[in-house]
C-alpha cells in the first residue's frame, strides 16, 4: 500500500475521533437568538470588525454576515473578499484551513473564528510530514493542492488550486509536459485525470459529507424526479459526478442553479449552500442528493460536523474575546503565498474565476 493510501486510512480512526467528539449546539429560542446576534452586531462596529461566512454554515451566520456589510461565499473568495475591506479585524466562520488563507492574504489583520477545532477532512487527512515525504518520492512531479489543505502543505506545493480553476491550471501544466502530485481530494483529483488525461498521482483523502453521497438512491430520486437537473460538486464518488448534469464548485454550483430552466434541482453538496441558493432560485424546488442507502433513517445528512462547530454563541463570545485568533508562522505564510500568487497571476491572465472550494 503507497504512502498515499495508508496515511487517509491510519488517519481515519482519528478523524472519526474528532466527529464522535463534536459538541452539538445549544439550541437557541427566538429571544435569545435576536439577543446574541444584536450583541454580534455590536461588538462588529466596535471592534471594527467584519464577517466573513461560508456557504456550509447555519443559516443565522449567513444571513447576519449579509446583513452587516459582511460576506458569504467560498474559501479564496472569503479571503479576497478579507484582504480588500478596510475592517482591522476579519472574523471567518467556517473551517481552519479558512481562517488560514485569509491570514495569509492578510497578514496585518487579526483572524478571529469562532472555535479553531472546527477542522475538515481534507485539510486532517493530509498531514506535512508524510505529505512531504510522499511528494519527495516523486522529485520530477509539479505538486498540485487544492484549497482545502493547512498552510504548510500550501508552502510545500507548486501550484494551489481551486475547484473552479483546476482543470485549466492542471491542462496548463500538461502543455508543458509536467508530471503532477495531486492532493488532497481522490475524488477530485480523479475527476480531473479523467476530464484532461492528466493522470496525476492521487493523494487519498477525501471529504467525509462529499464522500457520503449514494448512486443508488441518487438513480432512484432521479427516476421520481426524471426532470430535475442534477448538480453536484466533484468532492463528490465518480459514479455520482457520472450521474451529473452540471459539476462544479459551490460558487459554479449557484449559478448553474441560477441559469437552469428546471424546475427541480437535486443538488450534491453540503446542505448549507441551499440557503443561499434558495434566495438566488426561489421559485425552484430544492431536493439534497441522498447519503443514506435503503436502511438508514435520514435520506440526506450531507452536512459537515466541523461547519456545524460554528455557532452563535462562540462567535460572540470570541469576538468579544479576541479569543481563537488564527497565527500563522510567517516565513510559512511567505512559502504559501508563492503557489497562491501563481494561481491568481494565471487565473488573472486567463480570465478565470479563482473562487471555489468545498
Ligand atoms: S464539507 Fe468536507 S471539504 Fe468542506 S470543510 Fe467539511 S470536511 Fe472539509
Amino acid at each position: 500500500m503507497s504512502l498515499a493510501e495508508k496515511v487517509p486510512q491510519a488517519l481515519q480512526a482519528k478523524i472519526d475521533k474528532i466527529i464522535d467528539n463534536v459538541t452539538p449546539s445549544p439550541w437557541l429560542n427566538q429571544v435569545e437568538k435576536a439577543d446574541y446576534i444584536a450583541k454580534i452586531k455590536a461588538l462588529l462596529i466596535e471592534k471594527n470588525a467584519v464577517l466573513i461566512a461560508h456557504y456550509y454554515v447555519d443559516d443565522d451566520i449567513q444571513a447576519l454576515a449579509e446583513t452587516t456589510g459582511g460576506y458569504v461565499s467560498d474559501s479564496l473568495d472569503m479571503a479576497n473578499f478579507g484582504a480588500q475591506h478596510k475592517a482591522e479585524k476579519l472574523v471567518v466562520c467556517g473551517v481552519r484551513f479558512m481562517g488560514e488563507t485569509a491570514k495569509i492574504l492578510s497578514p496585518e489583520k487579526t483572524v478571529i473564528m469562532p472555535t479553531l477545532e472546527a477542522e475538515c477532512s481534507l485539510d486532517l487527512g493530509c498531514p506535512i510530514d508524510e505529505f512531504s515525504a510522499f511528494c519527495d518520492q516523486y522529485p520530477d512531479h509539479e505538486v498540485v493542492v487544492y484549497a482545502n489543505t493547512s498552510v504548510e502543505v500550501k508552502a510545500r506545493a507548486d501550484w494551489i488550486v481551486t475547484s473552479s480553476n483546476a482543470i485549466q491550471i492542471i491542462e496548463h501544466l500538461m502543455a508543458e509536459g509536467k508530471k503532477i502530485i495531486w492532493g488532497p481530494d481522490r475524488h477530485l483529483g480523479q475527476y480531473i485525470n479523467n476530464q484532461t488525461g492528466a493522470n496525476m498521482v492521487l493523494w487519498q483523502g477525501y471529504c467525509v459529507v462529499h464522500d457520503e453521497f449514494k448512486l443508488n438512491e441518487l438513480e432512484l430520486l432521479m427516476a421520481q424526479y426524471p426532470d430535475a437537473e442534477v448538480l453536484v460538486h466533484p468532492e463528490s464518488p465518480e459514479g455520482v459526478i457520472a450521474k451529473a448534469d452540471f459539476v462544479g464548485s459551490t460558487k459554479q454550483i449557484i449559478a448553474a442553479g441560477q441559469r437552469s430552466e428546471a424546475k427541480t434541482l437535486i443538488i450534491a453538496t453540503d446542505h448549507g449552500l441551499f440557503y443561499k441558493m434558495s434566495q438566488v432560485v426561489p421559485d425552484k424546488r430544492l431536493i439534497p442528493a441522498p447519503t443514506g442507502d435503503k436502511s438508514a433513517t435520514c435520506k440526506s445528512c450531507a452536512h459537515c460536523p466541523w461547519m456545524a462547530m460554528n455557532t452563535l454563541i462562540n462567535l460572540y463570545e470570541a469576538l468579544r474575546d479576541e479569543s481563537s485568533v488564527i497565527e500563522v508562522n510567517e516565513a510559512v505564510r511567505q512559502k504559501a503565498l508563492i503557489p497562491l500568487n501563481r494561481m491568481l497571476t494565471f487565473s488573472h491572465q486567463q480570465g478565470i474565476l479563482t473562487a471555489g472550494d468545498a
